[in-house]
């Protein structure tokens, strides 16, 4: 038995009491204290050992933090939004289709159901030595013990942002959907409020692999705000997995595009899941679509240059191609869209 105390704050006084409680910890990820959201992430790990927090705080009696409003200017996700609710919501798959089809294709309903969509973007990877404790090297779980996945068995692992430090698949899908969309975060501690670009909460592994994110200890992720612009009719989320449903993705591809007369190009925003180790914005893809008519040789030349820095290990070299061949068909399938 591991002891841990448990708090339930109910009014946000005594949430910020609490959280100004955490303010002295080390780095979120690896911290004595977690939050409790869904509890489908954290309460695995506390299970298999991997996470062992001193201090649990369960959130989902504050209130303000479910809401799904879909306004003029854009979409704001309370943190504690369940992930169905948010996939099912009438507005969301109709102006932001990418958003509803990354969660409908996400674990299975009774997931969805418990889950919320600020647990899902912190979730933690599936890397089997980061989840098994009788493997002693993992910089991510145990910093400095070096990486068993390097040379080990890594079919299911990371291609673009690898370290020499940790190769672990970012694991999420909703993620991809949000950084493509230049989503924004509210973030809320007892000293501030403060606002970040989606892109700017995940961190590469580098040489802390086990510092996940830029929230500190002592942050709450209040809420999501998706920006409504051109491209955000025109998206789609394709993801691609060893079976056909409750599975992580392989390679996924989040796009939206605004396109002009003829089929061109205006905009593309492309995010990469599956293959990296944090949700990927593939930058030199949007490139070389901008100004351009879609065709399948420029979607295949998208999927060229997403893919130009990948950095394929002993069993995950096919996710070069197939993380190529699946934005092709994501880009394909996009510009077909009527809106
Ligand atoms: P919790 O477990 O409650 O919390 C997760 C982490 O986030 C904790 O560290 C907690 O401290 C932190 N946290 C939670 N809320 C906040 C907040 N507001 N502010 C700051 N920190 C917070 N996901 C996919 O995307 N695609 C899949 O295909 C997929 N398949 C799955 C299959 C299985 C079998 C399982 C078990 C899970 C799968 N998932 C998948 C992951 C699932 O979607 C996540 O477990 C879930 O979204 C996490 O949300 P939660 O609310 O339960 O998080
Ligand atoms: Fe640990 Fe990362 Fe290596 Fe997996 S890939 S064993 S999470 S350091």
């Amino acid at each position: 038995m591991r002891p841990f105390a448990y708090h339930r704050p109910t009014d946000p006084a005594a949430l910020e009491a609490i959280l100004a409680s955490l303010q002295s910890e080390g780095p979120p990820t690896s911290a004595r204290a977690q939050f409790i959201a869904g509890g489908t992430t954290i309460l695995d790990l506390m299970k298999l050992n991997v996470a062992r927090p001193e201090v649990l705080v369960d959130i989902n009696s504050i209130e303000d933090m479910t809401g799904i409003e879909a306004r003029v200017a854009g979409l704001r996700l309370g943190a504690l939004a369940r992930m169905e609710d948010v996939a099912r919501h009438p507005l969301v798959a109709r102006q932001y289709p990418v958003l509803a089809q990354s969660l409908n294709l996400a674990a299975s309903a009774q997931l969805r159901n418990m889950a919320t969509v600020g647990g899902n973007v912190l979730q933690r990877t599936r890397c089997t030595y980061f989840r098994d404790t009788s493997w002693k090297a993992c910089n991510k779980r145990n910093p400095g013990s070096g990486c068993a996945a390097i040379e080990g068995y890594n079919r299911p692992h990371a291609v673009l942002g690898v370290s020499r430090n940790c190769i672990a698949t970012y694991p999420g899908d909703f993620a991809q959907a949000l950084i493509a969309l230049d989503a924004t975060v509210d973030v809320r501690s007892t000293r501030d409020r403060r606002t970040i670009r989606f892109a700017e909460l995940h961190r590469p592994p580098g040489e802390r692999p086990d510092i996940e994110t830029t929230l500190a200890p002592d942050e709450l992720i209040a809420s999501f705000f998706i920006p409504a612009a051109s491209w955000t009719r025109r998206s789609r989320f394709v993801k691609v997995r060893d079976r056909e449903s409750y599975e992580f993705a392989l390679a996924a591809a989040a796009v939206a595009l605004d396109m002009g007369e003829g089929g061109v190009v205006n905009e593309a925003r492309i995010a990469l899941g599956g293959v990296a180790t944090v949700p990927w914005r593939a930058r030199e893809a949007e490139a070389v679509l901008a100004k351009r008519r879609l065709t399948p040789e420029v979607a295949a030349e998208a999927g060229e240059a997403a893919f130009r820095g990948a950095e394929p290990h002993k069993f995950n070299a096919f996710k070069i191609a197939l993380g190529r061949k699946t934005l092709e068909r994501a880009l394909i399938e996009t510009a077909a869209i009527e809106v």
